[in-house]
């Protein structure tokens, strides 16, 4: 037993932590601290694409998050000490400060957050790291991850097969380990300040995802909140029938803001579905968001397979056509200006609101790599800066996906923009929500 760090990377939540929940049971004081110069809180994208930076939609959500995530430690006798820099720069010190080298975290499998902990190794400490982040352990699954299917519904249907089972959700900690003694000689972020830094910002009427308002606020209470609210709604069984709407609260979960910032834990959202289940009856609105929880699953396990290779231009491909990337097509595409209505709208409504439609960002995605021939990395990196649900599993899978650079041997995804503005949008009443930002 001894003193240890707990370094908050992507999942600001105390509630199925089983990375928190190692660290816990063996520390006698334990530090967790949050590093604002990690790839879980900034913008990543390669500067080819023009100066991104994550949106001030994005920032605020995360600082929502962490202040939450102070309050909720603070009852239970601890805190959360939020740190500007990279984390190879800073944990390091304040290891030697607290003289321990013990570091715990969750793992991440993308590029960035790699490298945090190769640097970590490299600058002394001691990193002690754990998956958490599927619905299913890779351990449970009935084939290697290195066996992955390359086409998701074959992952499906062997997962059905095998009867393969979740792990329940763990509980909140009952208490924390105290804080090691006070050590001095590193800056800490005040969240308030912070908060004030980023200035007011305007709530938006016409959001999916209104992060202002209080039931739908980044942090792990506002998260539960929202669970309880939709499985006590008639919202769940009206989910295959709703969830390709394009906007408004009330089609489809509306889980993504949480999941991605790990304030909602996906067994924790898996286990209120069957609790629905048992309550309501099997129906297929429940069947099929679990079908996309399965989804979320897949492009992780496809992490966990392929690593550094799903970041390339060529994805997993071999060869692939020379790319005609043109940054000023890219501009307009992003600002929501090219000769398509429906696009311009969806682009619109993510520069105001941080969030899209799974419908329109297929579309979206397919307008800038198919018809403008951009490079599907610029897309992923401007939804990466925007996003309010930004999680580097699902936009990099999506993204792949639908330009044809993952596993899935049917090629790309192309979407005709005229027939999906006929089709989902049939009165116009969303390109004309969106006309003006
Ligand atoms: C180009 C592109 C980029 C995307 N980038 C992201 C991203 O950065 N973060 C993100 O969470 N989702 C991303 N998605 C997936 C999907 O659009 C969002 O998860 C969904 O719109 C969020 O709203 P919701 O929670 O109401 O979804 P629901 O329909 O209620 O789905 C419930 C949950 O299932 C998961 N899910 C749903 N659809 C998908 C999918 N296609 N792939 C993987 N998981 C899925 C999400 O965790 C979601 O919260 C992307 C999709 C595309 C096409």
């Amino acid at each position: 037993m001894s003193t240890t760090l707990y370094w908050f990377r992507n999942d600001l939540r105390l509630h199925d932590n089983p990375a928190l929940a190692q660290a816990i049971a063996q520390s006698d004081a334990l530090l967790p601290v949050y590093c604002l110069g990690s790839a879980s809180a900034m913008h990543n994208g390669d500067p080819r694409w023009g100066a991104m930076q994550a949106s001030q939609h994005r920032q605020r959500v995360l600082l929502d998050s962490l202040i939450d995530l102070d309050a909720q430690l603070r009852a239970l006798g601890s805190a959360l000490t939020v740190v500007p820099g990279p984390p190879a720069d800073i944990l390091p010190k304040l290891g030697a400060a607290l003289d321990t080298r013990v570091l715990h975290c969750e793992t991440i499998v993308a590029s960035h957050e790699q490298e945090e902990v190769r640097q970590l190794g490299l600058a002394g400490m001691a990193v002690s790291s754990t998956w958490q982040s599927s619905l299913y352990a890779p351990e449970a699954l009935p084939f290697d991850v290195s066996d992955l299917p390359p086409v998701y519904t074959r992952f499906r249907q062997l997962l059905a097969k095998a009867h393969t089972q979740q792990a329940a959700p763990l509980p909140v900690p009952a208490q924390l380990p105290p804080l090691p003694k006070a050590v001095h000689g590193y800056a800490t972020v005040n969240l308030a300040q912070q908060l004030q830094h980023l200035g007011t910002l305007a709530p938006e009427p016409r959001a999916s995802v209104p992060y202002l308002e209080g039931a739908f606020a980044g942090g792990e209470r506002a998260a539960l909140a929202h669970l309880a609210r939709y499985f006590a709604s008639d919202l769940p069984p009206n989910y295959k029938a709703t969830r390709n709407g394009l906007t408004g609260t009330a089609f489809s979960s509306k889980c993504s803001m949480w999941l991605a910032s790990g304030a909602l834990s996906v067994r924790q959202l898996a286990a209120e579905i069957d609790r629905f289940d048992a309550r309501v009856g099997p129906n297929e609105g429940t069947e099929w968001l679990r079908l996309e929880l399965l989804w979320r699953d897949y492009f992780r396990f496809l992490h966990l397979q392929h690593g550094a290779k799903l970041f390339r231009y060529r994805g997993l491909r071999d060869k692939v056509a020379p790319l005609h990337h043109d940054p000023a097509q890219f501009t307009l595409w992003s600002l929501g200006r090219t000769p398509e209505p429906l696009v311009n709208a969806a682009m619109r409504e993510l520069l105001a609101t941080g969030y899209m439609s799974n419908r329109l960002r297929q579309v979206v995605a397919s307008y800038l790599i198919h018809e403008l021939r951009g490079d599907w990395r610029a897309g992923a990196a401007w939804f990466e800066a925007q996003l309010i649900d930004y999680d580097v599993y699902n936009n990099q899978g999506n993204w792949l996906y639908i330009a044809g650079m993952g596993t899935d041997p049917r090629g790309g995804r192309r979407f005709n923009v005229q027939k999906q503005a006929r089709d989902y949008d049939p009165d116009q009443s969303y390109q004309r929500l969106w006309q003006q930002v």
